[in-house]
């Protein structure tokens, strides 16, 4: 069975994440062994958006890495198109870390090194950053985060940010559920602890709307900590806390069913936190309960077509829902809102040269492979994924 901790912080991050720590039964590394910290570093906005991992918790880890004898290093490589110096800079990391006593270690600055992963279903093979590979021990602090493709980005996707950036629109094109399993799978024996910063989270996308990239997004205030050794069943746990089943959640599902941890067989230390993506209503609370019933899968199917003409055709079935995201093409991908004035980040991201700068903002060519790495860059959610229902309209 595995351990995961649940605490509250109330404001006190540092205790918060030693207490969390321990009640997991602490951190598996020997005195001496150097101890790679991953947070989630995707891009330039600051601690406490809910975008990035909080930097007290960043702090708090190097401490106790250090106080249970190890050597903590802390390094990320940003999303695609998010220059690395930029965003440490703009975050303010490496301040933080040596002064907590760690080394923070520009990985953009690493030399590549491709490893093999025989048991991978598609990621075969896999550019990191050395620093991955050379640490003894790696931690997974990722942010409590919504994923407009995942549906939140945790402990387990969190380590994509070990590879180098050219393979990012590699794995979002093979399918990004396989191939970040198998990293983690490549990764696992390294893997000793994930501890998830909820201190704030953040929601990036809208149900009903389009879906935006996981670099902004509206922050909510959760004051949580979840950790534990088997990162599975630490997403698992925050999943469920955010009113997700962790069966629903592909990830998650791949990576049990390929034995690399548990989703069910949990023992849950500390506290007992109610589902709390959103502070609810009465009136959304009913809501929310309504809305499980009429999406679940026996029941869409004959709630739907009632459901759809009480809230409007913007109202998606769940079997076309589940295939959207599947099925990306070029029309579906366009510009909302405002494109930020010199920003070229989305036409960098495409490393296929498939975007090009207009006037208004970019132009989506016909090449595009579908792999979303353009939405997941654009920093003021000018870039979104439309539902078919609008494309087609
Ligand atoms: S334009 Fe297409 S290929 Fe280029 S980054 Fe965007 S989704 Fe990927
Ligand atoms: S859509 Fe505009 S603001 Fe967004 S990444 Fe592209 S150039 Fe930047």
């Amino acid at each position: 069975m595995s351990v995961v901790s649940i605490v509250k912080t109330n404001g006190k991050v540092e205790e918060g994440v030693k207490k969390a720590v321990e009640l997991a039964g602490g951190i598996d590394i020997d005195s001496g062994e150097t101890v790679l910290i991953k947070p989630n570093l995707c891009c330039a906005k600051p601690s406490g958006s809910g975008v990035v991992t909080n930097l007290e918790v960043i702090s708090a880890m190097v401490k106790v890495v250090k106080d249970i004898g190890g050597k903590p290093i802390v390094g990320d490589l940003p999303i695609v198109g998010w220059d690395p110096q930029e965003t440490y800079k703009t975050i303010g990391v490496k301040r933080v870390v040596e002064k907590a006593g760690g080394q923070f270690v520009d990985l953009s600055n690493d030399e590549p090194v491709t490893i093999q992963i025989p048991d991978a279903t598609k990621l075969k093979n896999v550019k990191l950053a050395r620093t991955a590979l050379t640490a003894d021990a790696i931690i997974s602090l990722p942010v409590f985060k919504a994923h407009f493709f995942t549906g939140l980005t945790l402990s387990i996707k969190n380590l994509k940010g070990l590879t180098w950036q050219d393979q990012r629109q590699r794995m979002h094109v093979m399918g990004l559920f396989e191939p970040i399993v198998d990293l983690f799978s490549a990764l696992r024996s390294k893997v000793v602890f994930g501890l998830i910063d909820g201190t704030v989270g953040c929601e990036s996308i809208k149900p009903s709307g389009p879906y935006y990239g996981p670099t902004e997004g509206k922050p909510i205030k959760l004051d949580t900590i979840i950790a534990g050794k088997d990162i599975v069943a630490v997403d698992s746990v925050a999943a469920v806390t955010a009113g997700i089943k962790p069966k629903s959640m592909k990830l998650l599902k791949i990576a049990y069913e390929r034995g690399l941890g548990e989703i069910e067989n949990i023992e849950v230390r500390g506290e007992r936190v109610k589902p709390q993506k959103l502070k609810q209503t009465l009136f959304g609370r009913i809501m929310g309960s309504l809305n499980s019933v009429w999406t679940s899968r026996i029941a869409n199917p004959i709630t739907h077509p009632l459901v759809k003409r009480l809230f409007g055709p913007q109202i998606e079935s769940r079997r076309t829902a589940e295939k959207e995201l599947e099925k990306v093409i070029p029309s579906r991908i366009v510009l909302t809102g405002e494109c930020k004035e010199g920003c070229t980040i989305c036409f960098d991201a495409c490393k296929i040269g498939n975007i090009k700068l207009g006037k208004k903002g970019p132009i989506i060519g016909e090449k595009c492979l579908g792999c979303l790495i353009c939405v997941e860059a654009c920093p003021v959610q000018a870039l979104v994924v439309k539902r078919f229902e609008e494309v087609s309209a």
